[in-house]
């Protein structure tokens, strides 16, 4: 064979191994910034052939522990975070209130936290059996925890506010936007409850 033809036909086979090499790179490497996305280890894992039992796959398939769907919250979110299903599914109403009250009290200073908003029944059921696993009884646990049928926070009715100074703050200033405490164990808990402006009844038990 020529030399010269051997040489080129040699360079094309290089040529063509590269690009494959370059192909092959690109798509392993899309494959893990997909994975990387989503972040259970089982859907990292596509060879694995075991079942499919981490806790974001047991919420996805709607049992176990709840979670941002069911309305948990993160550390310190904020009334503005509105991509939460926890602040987004509360009562309009409600929510402009708080939102309006997380401004004032930004004016003085407080920075103004939720840590529940809405829930679902099924984390306000999960809530109530831990209570009962921790009191003994329905009976006493429906002393600490409302159940899914009564809670204003299944509703979207209720929220909880902190931290304590937030309390404090929205204690003595809720009223101007409608929000009083209105349990009188939880200085955390709101409700729009009197006329923005109004007074507030005194908290039931
Ligand atoms: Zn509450």
């Amino acid at each position: 064979m020529d030399q010269l033809v051997a040489n080129r036909k040699r360079e094309r086979r290089l040529t063509i191994l590269i690009a494959l090499a370059v192909v092959a790179a690109t798509i392993s490497f899309g494959v893990a910034a997909c994975s990387s996305l989503d972040q259970t280890p089982s859907s990292t894992s596509v060879n694995s052939s075991e079942p499919d039992d981490t806790p974001s796959a047991r919420h996805r398939s709607g049992g176990g522990i709840p979670g941002a769907a069911d309305g948990v919250l993160p550390d310190n979110a904020s009334p503005f975070d509105t991509d939460l299903p926890g602040i987004a599914k509360l009562n309009p109403k409600l929510l402009k209130a708080v939102q309006a009250a997380a401004k004032a009290a930004e004016h003085d200073g407080i920075e103004l936290h939720l840590t529940t908003g809405w829930r679902s029944k099924k984390y306000q059921e999960e809530l109530m059996e831990k209570a009962i696993q921790r009191y003994g009884s329905r009976e006493k646990a429906l002393q600490y925890v409302a159940s899914p049928e009564t809670s204003h926070h299944v509703t979207g009715n209720a929220v909880d506010i902190g931290p304590t100074d937030a309390d404090d703050w929205v204690n003595r200033h809720g009223n101007k936007f409608g929000l009083c405490q209105t349990l009188a164990n939880e200085i955390w808990h709101f409700e729009l409850a009197t006329t923005p402006g109004g007074s507030c009844p005194a908290p039931g038990v």
